[in-house]
């Protein structure tokens, strides 16, 4: 896109054919190139070349041309390009050298992402990098993002491939845009009566109705679609404090069994537990909940004292299950 910000040190500016000869400083440089996915560049037209064929208009890239402020020099390019399939905006970036361990990237970083929220949503930041590239660790590490898994990626020409980290970080969302986000946003400030427990990764509330007596969520901390958007930490975690909640509600609630889906609600489907207890003959035809037609009516909203009791089972179950100390 074509944008022209100022971030403080920098500013941002699309690209032309006339900065060849500045981002061969760059391009050229075997340093700088060392984990880039493009081949080195060994000629200034050969830049041009690639200056000429760019679409600045693309509004699904800001990758932009970064410059110095206070010398006027162009010093790199990068920004973030929209990956749909990832639900996510992916960084990329290459400063010169000599301009290397100043925070440029993270200040050009930061400075995009608010500008690109004016208009579109940012769910997600990734970044891909070699497995050796510490610089780059540190420059996601920097924007608050978090391992998730293992990658690997292959230089244009074919000449290398580098086993590399898959970095993210997911944002929360406003309010009208995501309903789990909402729902949490209540539970902050306190005017969520539902709400029973907050757990390390999500937080457990009663259903809003109770067709089936105990139905209890865990809503996901992260917003995030699936369980791979997450670092393993936090997805062994957010595991154990699901497989802990439903213990709780079986324990509270006697069910013949308990059903436990991972759905996905609002902007980005934001991950969130349903936890079912089931009993014989709750439904028409043996099978998931979801063939009952009356299940958001009116009618299974419990009553204020109803949802008190609801919880304080819950409540109590948890207290039994969660480990001294981390209450
Ligand atoms: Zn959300």
């Amino acid at each position: 896109m074509r944008i022209n910000l100022d971030t403080g040190r920098l500013i941002l500016r699309p690209l032309t054919p006339d900065d060849a000869e500045a981002a061969f400083r760059w391009c050229g440089d075997p340093e700088v190139n060392r984990w880039m996915i493009y081949p080195l560049y060994h000629r200034v037209e050969d830049v041009r070349a690639w200056l000429e064929s760019r679409d600045p208009d693309n509004p699904d890239s800001y990758d932009e041309g970064i410059v110095l402020k206070e010398t006027g020099e162009l010093i790199g390019s990068g920004g973030l390009v929209w990956h749909p399939e990832r639900n996510a905006w992916m960084i990329g970036y290459n400063l010169r050298a000599d301009q290397w361990g100043h925070g440029y990237t993270v200040e050009m970083l930061n400075a995009l992402i608010s500008h690109i929220r004016e208009t579109r949503p940012v769910e997600a930041i990734e970044g891909v990098f070699a497995a050796e590239n510490h610089r780059s660790q540190r420059v996601m590490e920097k924007m608050g993002m978090r391992y998730v898994g293992d990658t690997s990626y292959a230089k244009l020409d074919g000449s290398e491939t580098f086993p590399a980290r898959l970095y993210r970080r997911n944002f929360p969302q406003p309010p009208e845009k995501c309903l789990i986000c909402d729902r949490i946003g209540l539970i902050q400030r306190k005017e969520n009566p539902y709400f029973v427990r907050e757990l390390e990764t999500g937080y457990v509330v009663i259903g809003d109705h109770q067709r089936f007596e105990g139905y209890t969520l865990l809503l996901c901390k992260e917003h995030a679609t699936e369980l791979d958007q997450l670092s393993p930490d936090f997805r062994a975690a957010f595991l154990r404090d699901m497989a802990m909640t439903a213990e709780a509600v079986q324990k509270a609630f006697h069910p013949d069994k308990m059903n436990y889906e991972l759905l996905g609600a609002g902007i980005g489907r934001h991950m969130h537990w349903h936890l079912f207890p089931r009993r014989a003959g709750d439904t028409p035809r043996p099978g998931p909940v979801w063939q009952v037609q009356d299940m958001n009516s009116e009618a299974w909203l419990p009553s204020p004292e109803k949802l008190e009791e609801l919880k304080a089972a819950l409540n109590t179950e948890l207290d039994r299950l969660i480990p001294d100390g981390t209450k």
